[in-house]
């Protein structure tokens, strides 16, 4: 389960955050590429846009469930 004590700085504030269980396999970004991406160096995802409509709220939902070290967190 994420924690939001071990959220990531590059999340912006808001509900929706990756922390630092994340093995960057880039699920959350196919999956959500509205609200997820890739840092530079491609090392872990973050939360660079928290979702602004249902169907971004979903897709999230969705990220959430299927990242495979659970370390997307939904704490709105
Ligand atoms: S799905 Fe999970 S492990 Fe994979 S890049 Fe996204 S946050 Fe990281």
């Amino acid at each position: 389960m994420a924690m939001k004590e071990n959220k990531l700085a590059e999340n912006v504030d808001g509900a929706y955050y990756v922390d630092d269980d994340c093995i960057g396999c880039r699920l959350c970004e196919g999956n959500a590429p509205k609200n997820f991406k890739m840092k530079d160096d491609d090392s872990t995802a973050y939360v660079f846009k928290q979702p602004e409509n249902e169907k971004e709220k979903h897709v999230c939902e969705n990220a959430l469930d299927e990242c495979p070290v659970e370390a997307i967190g939904n704490d709105g």
